[in-house]
Protein backbone atom coordinates (compact mmCIF):
# COMPACT_ATOMS: atom_id res chain seq x y z
CA UNK A 1 0.00 0.00 0.00
CA UNK A 2 1.21 3.30 -0.70
CA UNK A 3 -0.49 7.07 0.28
CA UNK A 4 0.04 10.27 -1.48
CA UNK A 5 2.85 11.86 0.48
CA UNK A 6 4.02 15.49 2.11
CA UNK A 7 5.96 17.68 -0.23
CA UNK A 8 9.43 17.47 1.13
CA UNK A 9 12.14 20.39 2.29
CA UNK A 10 15.53 20.42 3.22
CA UNK A 11 17.03 22.53 6.63
CA UNK A 12 16.64 25.92 4.63
CA UNK A 13 12.89 25.21 4.05
CA UNK A 14 13.28 24.62 0.57
CA UNK A 15 10.55 22.47 -1.07
CA UNK A 16 12.84 19.95 -2.91
CA UNK A 17 9.84 17.46 -4.26
CA UNK A 18 6.42 18.23 -4.56
CA UNK A 19 4.41 15.22 -4.96
CA UNK A 20 5.39 11.53 -3.95
CA UNK A 21 3.96 8.54 -2.44
CA UNK A 22 5.03 6.82 0.99
CA UNK A 23 4.29 3.47 2.52
CA UNK A 24 1.52 3.46 5.48
CA UNK A 25 0.84 2.06 8.57
CA UNK A 26 0.20 -1.07 6.49
CA UNK A 27 3.81 -1.64 5.08
CA UNK A 28 6.15 -4.42 7.16
CA UNK A 29 8.52 -1.47 7.79
CA UNK A 30 6.15 1.17 9.05
CA UNK A 31 4.76 4.27 7.58
CA UNK A 32 7.02 6.65 5.79
CA UNK A 33 9.72 4.36 5.09
CA UNK A 34 9.72 4.37 1.94
CA UNK A 35 9.21 7.23 -0.59
CA UNK A 36 8.74 7.16 -3.99
CA UNK A 37 7.91 10.48 -6.31
CA UNK A 38 4.76 10.05 -8.72
CA UNK A 39 6.92 9.32 -11.97
CA UNK A 40 8.52 6.16 -10.21
CA UNK A 41 5.08 5.62 -8.65
CA UNK A 42 3.45 4.90 -11.76
CA UNK A 43 6.20 3.09 -13.09
CA UNK A 44 5.95 0.55 -10.23
CA UNK A 45 2.57 0.76 -9.44
CA UNK A 46 1.69 -1.49 -12.77
CA UNK A 47 4.40 -3.75 -11.85
CA UNK A 48 4.14 -4.44 -8.54
CA UNK A 49 0.25 -3.96 -8.27
CA UNK A 50 0.42 -1.81 -5.52
CA UNK A 51 -2.86 -0.03 -4.38
CA UNK A 52 -3.45 3.30 -3.18
CA UNK A 53 -5.08 4.30 0.04
CA UNK A 54 -7.51 7.59 -0.06
CA UNK A 55 -5.78 10.50 1.99
ZN1 LIG B 1 11.41 8.97 -9.25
Amino acid sequence: MARPAEPSTEAGGETVLAEGYTTTAEHPKGADYYWICEPCFNDFKDRFEWDVAPG
